[in-house]
């Protein structure tokens, strides 16, 4: 099984699970991240600060996790671009990672505080919209020339902020 199917089957393992049997709120974590790792490497390969960054956004949760947080609960308002922003002063690579988190948190509740502070609104984009995206970047990734593009997608790169 090629890498790209690999990804759309833990996205889709995952996703079923999130939403037909939903785990507790501290086990949902099991699911989700390793889907943002997948859904991080169709979008943009597998550079490790890349995907560190695929993760960094949920940093926020945890304060959340000392709590008694249930599934469903709205995301922390740091959830929201200010994370790449501030991501970008470090590295170019850590903020591309961030925002394909965002293109995962966005299709799936509650969605995300993406603009906060300039509102308090909660952008959503329709699963099927991100189903899509993924499907065309394995489409992408699993296509002639494939192996090329991931050579070049997971060389170290260097950043110059
Ligand atoms: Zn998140």
């Amino acid at each position: 099984m090629t890498q790209a199917l690999q990804c759309l089957a833990v996205i889709a393992v995952a996703d079923y699970v999130i939403l037909r049997h939903p785990p507790r709120w501290h086990a949902i974590v099991l699911f989700d991240h390793p889907a943002h790792l997948a859904t991080a490497v169709l979008l943009g390969g597998t550079d490790p600060v890349y995907l560190a960054g695929s993760l960094l956004p949920d940093v926020d949760h945890l304060p959340t996790a000392l709590r008694n947080p249930k599934v469903g609960d709205p995301r922390p308002r740091t959830h929201s671009l200010l994370v790449v922003a501030a991501a970008a002063l470090v590295s170019r690579r850590l903020a591309a990672g961030a925002a394909a988190h965002f293109a995962r948190d966005l299709a799936v509740d509650p969605g995300v505080p993406l603009v906060w502070p300039l509102s308090h609104g909660t952008a959503r984009i329709p699963y099927a919209l991100y189903a899509a995206a993924v499907i065309a970047a394995s489409v992408r990734r699993a296509g002639p020339g494939s192996a090329a593009r991931s050579a070049v997608t997971s060389a170290p790169a260097t950043d110059s902020a």
